[in-house]
């Protein structure tokens, strides 16, 4: 596995693949990496000739009370997966190689990022565009792999690669669960032991609004948030809007569940298609 900490050495490295006709795929991360991010990875494997991770945690995206100074950094392990996964590049950018001084530039998807995360973390999707775009300008891949798990991260991609004619084609690759049906996630391991045996009640609270199709989804939905609130989650928001306009919806046909709630200090995300 190549290792990068500069758009330079990513540039050769890819051009002699180019030269030799072979197909590239791009799947940018914060690290911490688990099962989810290798399906990214084996999807691009299936994909692409030759694939590229990015290990960045990048500040721009993070609010000034959330979790930045804390968030896990396991940079061997990571390596040592991505190695296993049969990983052909591993950029490793400093915060002054992507954002040098002076760096002025954001990048703001407008619409998609009213709502959901982008009204509960004012900043939070101007940082994940900014950072996304150098990255996918840098890597040059003709594939990019993102999760449905940040679905609302997937639309803003897909629509700011269109709009800024970007050069890789993005897909989005399902969400990977633990067996008791927690989404897995960087931030799971910040959950106590209490917390953890209680996280999986969030995606069978989703799982029965999918399933309650004989009542009206805003029953159904009132009814899934009750339940998480009795068991001990806040509610950040629980409601259901359209796959790709993400405008709230009152019907399921095309519509999504989407979930972010707080276990203690700990902040969960997931969603589920309900048609
Ligand atoms: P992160 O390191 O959290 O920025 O995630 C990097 C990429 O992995 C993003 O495209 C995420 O959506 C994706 N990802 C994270 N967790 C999962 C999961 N459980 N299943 C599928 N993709 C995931």
């Amino acid at each position: 596995m190549h290792v990068a900490h500069t758009p330079q050495k990513i540039a050769k490295i890819r051009e002699a693949w180019v030269a030799d006709g072979l197909t590239t795929g791009f799947i940018p991360t914060m690290g911490a990496l688990h099962a989810g991010h290798m399906a990214l990875v084996e999807q691009a494997k299936d994909y692409c000739d030759r694939v590229m991770v990015s290990i960045f945690v990048n500040p721009k995206q993070f609010g000034p009370a959330e979790d930045f100074g804390a968030y896990p950094r396991t940079l061997e392990a990571d390596s040592d997966l991505l190695k296993a996964h049969g990983v052909n590049l591993l950029f490793l950018p400093d915060a002054a190689t992507l954002y040098p001084p002076g760096f002025s530039t954001r990048v703001e998807v407008d619409g998609l990022t009213g709502v959901l995360c982008g009204a509960s973390r004012p900043g939070h999707f101007s940082g994940v565009a900014t950072v996304v775009t150098l990255l996918l300008m840098i890597a040059e891949a003709d594939f990019a792999f993102f999760g449905e798990k940040d679905y609302q991260q997937l639309q803003v991609i897909r629509r700011m690669a269109t709009d800024l004619r970007l050069p890789s084609e993005i897909f989005g690759v399902p969400t990977v669960r633990e067996q008791d049906g927690l989404a897995m996630s960087s931030r799971n391991r910040y959950l106590n032991a209490e917390e953890r045996k209680a996280a999986p009640l969030l995606y069978a609270a989703m799982r029965g609004v999918r399933e309650d199709t004989a009542r009206p989804l805003a029953q159904a939905t009132g009814e899934a948030r009750e339940r998480l609130e009795k068991a001990g989650f806040r509610i950040d928001y629980l409601e259901a809007r359209h796959a790709d306009t993400l405008e709230l919806s009152e019907t399921r046909s095309n519509a999504r569940l989407f979930a972010a709630v707080f276990l203690g200090a700990t902040r969960l995300i997931d969603n589920i298609a309900l048609d």
